[in-house]
């Protein structure tokens, strides 16, 4: 019997391609206003956010996943979120 890979399995098959610009933008003065910071460190599976020393949040954009759950949870107007510019960002191998 052929037991199912774990996420973590899964996900070590997920394939980006880096672009140079990032598609999320963070509006740090709002972020801070309305504690975005811990909401978006929460939600995002790919750990793509962080608490700086400075209280800002961190945004390393390369390891998205696509999945779209901080825009749908992040405080209005603290963040700026577009599907990367084709030909680039993550890419999912079915199997
Ligand atoms: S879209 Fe998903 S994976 Fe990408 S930053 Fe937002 S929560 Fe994280």
């Amino acid at each position: 019997m052929k037991l199912r890979a774990g996420v973590r399995d899964r996900l070590s098959t997920v394939r980006f391609v880096t672009d140079d610009e990032s598609h999320i933008e963070v509006n740090q003065e709002v972020a801070k206003a309305t504690g975005a910071a811990a909401i978006l460190v929460a939600v995002c599976p790919a750990k793509v956010y962080s608490i700086r020393p400075d209280g800002s949040v961190g945004c390393e954009f390369a390891a998205c996943l696509e999945c779209g759950t901080c825009l749908a949870v992040a405080p209005e107007g603290s963040l700026t979120w577009h599907y990367p510019r084709g030909g680039f960002g993550v890419e999912y191998r079915q199997g």
